[in-house]
């Protein structure tokens, strides 16, 4: 069997000596997407923290292409191809686009401004357009596109992204969906937080439903169906 792209085992986390993940098992296979679902508060956002080294586990391990990772730096994972996408995008919206995505070759300084550009713009073209403008005038749509864009062209070994639907409306939606799709059929391995779990079982290999810091449930979407309304009583 192939190393998995990440392994996390009975991972514990929490803020200030309140304990959220209560043992976290979650496998992610190497290209493949795995779409975690759950409530709020479930601990999906603490769960990317702890494998993107924002948030240093209390107890587990948290393996990474094989390799033991707890405690390595943020900075030091995102060089070695863990990108993390968070909630609300992160992208800085007093630079401008062609800024925000040069900011890749501060951590990856093999990627040339030119190669950085020719990536992001052959997968987002619309974004080609906008280069010069503020990223924060930009729609949530579009500055979605640009945080993927961003993450996209460094090729990440793992990509991380937490609610990239948030506030969007189904249209754009769909086409960032659309954008995650044939990433993972290109072969990315992808950790996908999502609220509306219909949406993300459109397109993901496998779901794990967390519920109060344990994960629950892990199976393929079609397995889901049966016990998501249970589970989650949503719909997308
Ligand atoms: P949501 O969709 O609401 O973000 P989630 O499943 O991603 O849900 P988390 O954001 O991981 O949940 O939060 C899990 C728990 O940890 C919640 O009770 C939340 O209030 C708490 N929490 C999250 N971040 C912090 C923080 N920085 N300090 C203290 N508590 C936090």
């Amino acid at each position: 069997m192939r190393t998995p792209a990440l392994e996390l085992m009975d991972v514990r986390a929490g803020y200030g000596g309140i304990e959220v993940l209560h043992g976290v098992d979650l496998v992610v296979p190497d290209g493949s997407l795995v779409a975690l679902l759950g409530p709020n508060g479930a601990g999906k956002t603490t769960t990317l923290q702890v494998v993107d080294g924002r948030l240093l586990p209390s107890a587990g391990c948290v393996h990474i292409g094989g390799r033991h990772v707890n405690g390595t730096p943020a900075q030091r994972l995102a060089r070695a191809g863990v990108c993390s996408i968070p909630e609300g995008r992160g992208v800085f919206p007093n630079l401008s686009v062609d800024e925000n995505l040069l900011m890749v070759t501060q951590l990856h300084d093999d990627l040339a401004p030119s190669e950085v550009r020719e990536r992001a713009f052959a997968r987002f073209p619309n974004l080609a357009n906008r280069r010069r403008l503020l990223a924060g005038s930009l729609s949530g749509g579009e500055q979605q596109m640009l945080a993927m864009a961003r993450a996209i062209v460094t090729d990440p070994a793992l990509l991380l992204i937490d609610e990239p639907s948030m506030g969007l409306a189904p249209v754009v939606v769909d086409a960032i969906y659309d954008v995650l799709k044939h990433l993972t059929a290109e072969g990315m391995t992808v950790l996908l937080v999502e609220q509306f779990a219909n949406k993300a079982m459109s397109i993901a290999d496998y779901a794990a439903v967390m519920i109060n810091g344990r994960i629950s449930v892990f199976c393929e979407p079609a397995d889901l169906e049966n016990v998501v309304g249970a589970y989650l009583g949503v719909s997308a």
